[in-house]
């Protein structure tokens, strides 16, 4: 058998670790603010009426059947998707020069990238070291680490302002040798909720174009983060129209509250070139066989809903409107959260709330605060003081407010 100096104990992954103590809570006063996914104003995960549309169309398909979806999943899934992500009118796609294959949603996507890479990414001018913000949604670090590929980090979160930290990012992704992988959230960033401005990615591209340094975009929140898929994805578009040659891992859990049904796309852009169209069908021929000996064919079910909202014009407009009232009601917590703080006359500034965006915030409690949040007032989040604002509702925003001012005096 194994031993333990071979198979030491893995320590519990701290987000499930919250997760538990919360679930054994018994305070009626309870307020789950690790959750990583979108609650509704009664705290209840919400199921986007227009995926119950969608989900009632494929039940009621005669015609459905449970066979093999191709390698690369979904066509009719990847093709909008690559669309929703580049814009339908993107050159790149014009040209061909886009590959998209189906994945187990976002996590699938990022792992399928990090094989890829690590499995090609040894032409002339390339560092294989992964850079990752810090901090970033901490799988990122498993990920790339688990195919091989060595991983260093970037400045990112300024504490002091708790917004970004572009001079320290700047300087180091300049310092780091050239080629090298650069991960980028296209937006929503977890876990701080800061964002480049427009200003910051446009140089941004520039500083990774002279280093010829290699974008890697997660997008895990296009249209949840600020209500518009267009403006959530302007940082990959702006990147594309630059001509960089770049991977982007997408996924369909939080826009689509598809959660557990793992719909996501990895897709591959070529920099435009003569030779692009045919770069891009050599890439995808490769990650055909790297999808076939990791899981065969992807997962149906999700990919059909999405496929489904994508490909019909009503629906996708219903869609928008569903994305809105998610980034609206989140929009309207962080701006209730700050304004309590501020009436309360909470010590520090609280304007980095409504400044950052998406599911999180790094709200700059220390440690002992958060503990004592959890402690005394059963308010549970992660160690680093980030909050998914989706735990805030109506009616435990006051609660949380106090308690934060109390612990912060
Ligand atoms: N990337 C980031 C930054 C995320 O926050 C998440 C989810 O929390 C993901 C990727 C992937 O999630 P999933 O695999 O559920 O699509």
């Amino acid at each position: 058998s194994f031993p333990a100096e071979v198979v030491p104990q893995a320590p519990e992954d701290p987000l499930f670790g919250l997760m538990r103590a919360y679930k054994a809570d018994p305070s009626p006063n309870k307020v789950d603010l690790g959750i990583g996914a979108y609650r509704d104003d009664n705290a209840k995960p919400w199921v986007l009426p227009v995926v119950k549309k969608a989900d009632e169309i494929v039940r009621n398909d005669p015609e459905a059947n449970h066979e093999y979806l191709p390698i690369a999943g979904l066509a009719s899934l990847t093709s909008k998707a690559a669309e929703l992500v580049f814009g339908a009118s993107s050159p790149a796609l014009a040209e061909k020069r886009v590959a998209s294959v189906q994945a187990i949603s976002g996590t699938g996507a990022l792992h399928l990238g990090a094989l890829f890479l690590a499995k090609f990414y040894k032409i002339a001018g390339a560092n294989r070291t992964v850079y990752l913000s810090n901090p970033t949604w901490a799988n990122h670090h498993q990920i790339f680490t688990n195919v091989g590929l060595p991983i260093a980090s970037y400045p990112y979160f300024d504490k002091s302002t708790r917004g970004l930290d572009f001079e320290g990012m700047k300087a180091t992704l300049r310092d780091a040798p050239d080629g090298s992988i650069v991960v980028l959230h296209a937006c929503a960033h977890n876990p701080t909720g800061v964002d480049p401005s427009p200003e910051q990615w446009a140089e941004l591209a520039q500083l990774l174009k002279e280093k010829r340094h290699f974008p890697f975009f997660d997008t895990a929140y296009q249209g949840f983060a600020s209500g518009d898929l267009d403006r959530d994805a302007s940082s990959i578009r702006l990147f594309v129209e630059a001509g960089f040659e770049l991977v982007v891992a997408q996924s369909f859990a939080k826009n689509f509250g598809l959660y557990g049904q793992r719909a996501g796309c990895f897709h591959y852009v070529a920099a435009p070139a003569p030779s692009a169209a045919e770069t891009t069908t050599r890439v995808a021929s490769q990650l055909a066989i790297l999808q076939r000996s990791e899981i065969s064919n992807p997962p149906i079910y999700g990919a059909k809903i999405a496929s489904i909202v994508l490909n019909d014009p009503a629906l996708f407009a219903e869609w928008q409107d569903n994305l809105r009232t998610m980034s609206g009601r989140i929009i309207d917590m962080r701006k209730q959260l700050r304004s309590k703080l501020e009436e309360l006359g909470t010590p520090g500034t609280w304007n980095h709330i409504t400044d950052q965006i998406g599911m999180f915030s790094f709200t700059g409690l220390t440690e002992p605060q958060v503990l004592k949040l959890r402690e005394e007032y059963h308010i549970y989040m992660t160690k680093n003081g980030r909050i998914s604002m989706a735990g805030l509702n109506s009616r435990n925003v006051e609660y949380v407010a106090k308690a934060v001012d109390k612990v912060v005096r």
